[in-house]
């Protein structure tokens, strides 16, 4: 059973700064209706480092909820600028990004993903 309107997944920071900039970018980008934010500090290299178990479980839960009730085919992880959860740099930060990639998609096999960098004037940028 998937729900109305067109859901998709996003793994994001909590910071304020970021959450419409990658909603309007999901909206208009990818037709998305409605977007399932899950946030962490840093959400990138918790999900790169595998450290935090209770983390870990607790966004694979999150995810399942978007795809499998909700029908959601994709699953973008958004990196930013200026994050006070991962201070690394831009560089480091997309490494994070997509070795955080390779575990959703260990988890979500069938499920497109998309890998994210929110800049200093808070644009949506895809890593390549
Ligand atoms: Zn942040």
């Amino acid at each position: 059973m998937t729900k109305e309107g067109r859901f998709v997944t996003a793994i994001n920071c909590m910071d304020g700064r970021v959450q419409l900039p990658l909603i309007n970018y999901l909206k208009s980008r990818y037709r998305a209706d409605y977007v399932d934010m899950i946030t962490l500090p840093g959400p990138n290299k918790i999900l790169a480092e595998k450290k935090d178990r209770c983390a870990l479980r607790s966004v694979k839960r999150c995810i399942g909820i978007s795809v499998n009730l909700h029908g959601s085919g994709l699953i973008v992880l958004a990196g930013h600028y200026d994050c006070g959860g991962n201070p690394a740099n831009k560089k480091i930060q997309e490494k994070q990004t997509k070795k955080a990639a390779k575990l959703v998609s260990s988890w979500f096999p069938n499920v497109r993903i998309i890998c994210l960098w929110i800049n200093r004037n808070w644009q949506v940028k895809e890593i390549k």
